[in-house]
């Protein structure tokens, strides 16, 4: 048995046993959360290390779960890592490569419906299933959260939004359009991070008594760089500006996951409740930083390097996985849905070939290895690549091609010259690309974004 097969293996062991799955009391099964933040680099989390954006709430998650310190996105920018995230699958293998332009008119642009999600399978295990926050998987009808197996939505659907404002009458810019209360829109009251926090707290609390799947899809910490006084106010001593606000911005979140970790607790539930917190691809640097920090991964969001892909990620099911460990082995957001159905019981819909695997055997350590024998990337229709597999990864950028062993160069400063395993990597990533399919739409040219501006 080759590891290649892992993931079609786990996908006929639940199929054949539904009924054994299901068998588990309602009660045991435990509510999924995932909590998924915008272009945060990988070292702007506490449990990452960073010093000067405190976010207690956050390490929290890390000290009662797992610190996967070889977290990856499944793309170095937004859109495509979460059609990877909702489907379990290499958004590779249905044409989702690129960011869909925000157009309700377009039914090209957005996750294909062929595809199904976590929320289809976790509805169909008898979850109720929420989505709060930044949709980003196409803004026509038919790709609309409740068409895609959520039972309500607050949100937004473009790819970004203003923090303060929204526009109700006319034809809003995307970053400007009303907020999207499971199909109605709706002004926005307050700072953006702080109403979506407040709807997932109360989201925990109006179905307290029935398992649910909640996916929080923070906008922040992502352009346009806005926050208001009260968590501008906590960092009066970074002189920067830009990474000032941006650490505003990380501090609110911060806030609003302590928010909705309070509401776990109170009701009880947070012990039976497994959590992911992640970001969707690595922080933006260069002339379009957001202010974010890498340190110490190469490039930053849009590169195959660590510092596009590599991301702060934890996984946390406090009464199950033993916490306050670090696991090193690579995984990634396509791990997600599998893990989740694992935990409730669930199967994805029969000739679904899942990309991702259950990390918890990996995580309660009943199973040794790597969970994946290799992870790969691809952008652009292939214009850039990388593969890891284990500590080896061979990432391949317009300027060409450069191995590392990430063992004592996470950094990727140090690449190893004429080595024979490279054509190994590069043949194992033919394998993997002969399976996927053209994009079926370009990211917009251009998305015009508001001037970030703070509010008193
Ligand atoms: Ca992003």
């Amino acid at each position: 048995m080759t590891r290649m097969k892992a993931p079609l293996l786990f996908l006929t062991a639940v199929a054949l046993s539904p009924a054994v799955a299901c068998a588990a009391p309602a009660q045991q099964r435990p509510n999924v959360v995932v909590i998924l933040v915008d272009d945060m680099g990988y070292a702007d989390v506490g449990f990452n290390g960073c010093k000067d954006i405190p976010t207690p709430r956050i390490d929290s998650l890390a000290r009662d779960g797992v610190r996967c310190t070889s977290g990856y996105a499944a793309h170095p920018f937004c859109s495509p890592t979460r059609a990877a995230l909702m489907t379990g699958r290499y958004q590779h293998r249905f044409g989702h490569e690129n960011n869909p332009k925000y157009d309700p008119a377009d039914e090209v642009a957005g996750l294909p419906v062929s595809q199904s999600t976590i929320a289809d399978a976790l509805r169909a295990a008898g979850y109720v299933t929420g989505a709060i926050g930044k949709w980003h998987l196409g803004a026509a009808p038919k790709f609309h959260p409740l068409r895609r197996g959520f039972s309500e939505n607050y949100g937004f659907l473009g790819g970004g939004h203003d923090y303060f404002q929204v526009q109700m009458d006319g034809e809003p810019k995307e970053y400007l359009i009303p907020m999207d209360r499971s199909g109605k829109k709706e002004p926005l009251e307050g700072y953006l991070t702080d109403a979506l926090s407040a709807e997932a707290a109360a989201f925990v609390r109006r179905h307290a008594q029935e398992p649910f799947f909640l996916y929080l899809a923070y906008n922040a910490p992502h352009a346009p760089l806005q926050a208001p006084e009260k968590y501008l106010a906590r960092f009066a001593a970074i002189a920067d500006e830009k990474r000032r606000t941006y650490a505003a911005m990380v501090s609110a979140v911060d806030d609003g996951v302590g928010l909705l970790l309070d509401a776990l607790k109170e009701l009880g539930l947070y012990d039976r409740t497994l959590l992911f917190f992640l970001s969707d691809n690595g922080g933006p640097v260069g002339v379009r930083s957001n202010g974010s920090d890498n340190t110490p991964l190469r490039e930053g969001k849009g590169s195959v390097f660590e510092g596009g892909i590599r991301v702060p990620f934890a996984v946390t099911w406090k009464g199950r996985i033993r916490g306050g460990r670090d696991y090193a082995r690579p995984v990634s957001c396509i791990d997600i849905l599998p893990t989740a159905l694992a935990a409730a019981g669930g199967a994805p819909p029969a000739g679904t070939a899942l990309d991702g695997v259950s990390l918890l055997p990996f995580l309660e350590g009943t199973a040794s290895g790597d969970p994946h024998a290799a992870l790969f990337w691809r952008t652009s229709g292939g214009k850039a690549h990388a593969i890891r597999a284990g500590n080896l990864k061979l990432a391949v950028p317009e300027s060409g091609p450069a191995l590392f062993d990430l063992t004592d160069d996470t950094g990727e400063t140090k690449p190893l010259a004429a080595d024979p395993r490279q054509a190994d990597l590069e043949s194992r990533y033919t394998q993997w690309n002969d399976r996927n399919v053209a994009p079926l739409f370009e990211s917009p040219k251009q998305v015009v974004r508001p001037k970030g501006k703070n509010r008193p």
